[in-house]
């Protein structure tokens, strides 16, 4: 299985993506690993059609920030997305972490 794992600040509650060390919120390093259920939202988007570095051959492609039913917004890219169609607010849930440990989303 799939899953987007994260950590949880356990003095803020604060609610991050790994590999996180530290809260980027008060700085604390009690953390707690959680695991995301992995859907969310498109928050905002853009289609990508060059793409740069070891992103060049997915090109084209949406990039988007997904706001997670936790609350997290995460930058990911969004496979199998019609990029015609694309528009804010569509569901869209954890595909797997590609192979610099990002995490890759797609349509719901
Ligand atoms: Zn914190």
């Amino acid at each position: 299985m799939n899953t987007l794992k994260g950590k949880k600040c356990n003095s803020c509650n604060f609610l991050m993506l790994e590999p996180s060390f530290a809260c980027p919120s008060c700085g604390s390093d009690s953390l707690t690993e959680i695991e995301f259920k992995g859907e969310g939202t498109i928050y905002t988007y853009t289609v990508v059609n060059v793409g740069f570095g070891h992103l060049a051959a997915k090109a084209p492609y949406v990039l988007a920030i997904v706001d997670l039913s936790e609350g997290l917004k995460v930058l990911t890219i969004v496979e199998d997305a019609n990029l015609q169609s694309v528009a804010i607010g569509d569901k869209v849930k954890f595909k797997h972490m590609d192979e610099r440990h990002e995490p890759i989303f797609q349509a719901a």
